[in-house]
């Protein structure tokens, strides 16, 4: 681990139980702006073999060249993709980095308890939601914006990592997560509709100011990080289970990339899950 605390690449990582989570940087890349520098989303109009580049080198960082990259395309959905047994793995250039990958279709959280892969999933201010249970050593990783929060994709997530209908032995109690950097409360406001969809998804008792304040007619802001704790809560994940990395990536655009810090036209940083 003490390669990922020195390495600027990564902005943030834990160990928790018998897997990881790491969260990269925009620096340490190849990539011209307005994806300077360390993108890597191939999706957004970046070089590809920027980051291709880009993606070899974190995956050295993390010293997971031997593993597996899974990926999914993203669509703020509610769509899990578990890989629990081992599965045909696609190698060709062009779409992932120049090692094995597998590529899934539509889904926003990868659930897997195979050591030998890698869960990568690409963000500019979405919250991702990390989630172990430690007897089971099965480990998820989701990408929740608004329309994903409001589908619940944490607590979809759950179900395969810890929920009642895993396997007995495991269960949300056990469960323990981590939700990294992403947009914050202070700079992520919404209008009538975003916030009435993602409010509706925990009790009325919890919809207090450290979630929702009204800023101006017909504006509110939202703590999406928090919603996201709230229904995994809801859910049967004990409080004390559960860290909020206290990060705002549009107030630190400097160190992530951040569509709405900086427009569409931006990069993506990774969050990557693995079993050890
Ligand atoms: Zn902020």
């Amino acid at each position: 681990m003490r390669r990922l605390a020195d390495s600027p690449l990564i902005a943030e990582h834990r160990r928790v139980g018998p897997a990881v989570f790491a969260f990269t940087s925009r620096h340490g890349g190849i990539s011209r702006p307005p994806y300077d520098s360390l993108n890597l989303g191939l999706h957004v109009g970046d070089a590809e073999s920027a980051v291709l580049e880009n993606r070899d080198r974190v995956t050295e960082v993390l010293r997971a060249q031997d593993r597996i990259w899974v990926q999914a395309q993203q669509v703020h959905g509610s769509g899990v993709a578990c890989v629990l047994d081992e599965v045909i793995v696609l190698t060709c250039g062009g779409l992932g980095p120049s090692h094995d990958y597998l590529q899934y279709g539509k889904a926003d959280a990868l659930v897997t308890s195979l050591p030998s892969h890698l869960l990568a999933l690409f963000f500019a201010d979405c919250v991702p939601v990390f989630m172990v249970e430690p007897t089971a050593a099965v480990v998820g990783l989701a990408h929740a914006g608004w329309r994903g929060t409001a589908r619940r994709i944490a607590t979809e997530m759950l179900a395969y990592v810890g929920g009642e209908d895993a396997p007995a032995g495991r269960g949300p109690e056990r469960t323990r997560v981590v939700i990294g950097p992403s947009v914050g409360m202070c700079c992520y406001e919404v209008g009538w509709l975003v916030m009435r969809s993602v409010l509706a998804t925990i009790p009325k008792e919890r919809r207090d100011e450290r979630v929702v304040r009204r800023t101006a007619f017909g504006r509110w802001h939202l703590n999406l990080a928090r919603i996201n704790a709230l229904q995994l809560i809801e859910a049967g994940v004990p409080e004390a289970r559960i860290e909020i990395i206290d990060r705002c990536t549009c107030c630190e655009k400097g160190t992530f990339f951040s569509v709405r810090g900086e427009g569409k036209v931006t990069g993506r940083c990774g969050a990557f899950a693995w079993l050890e």
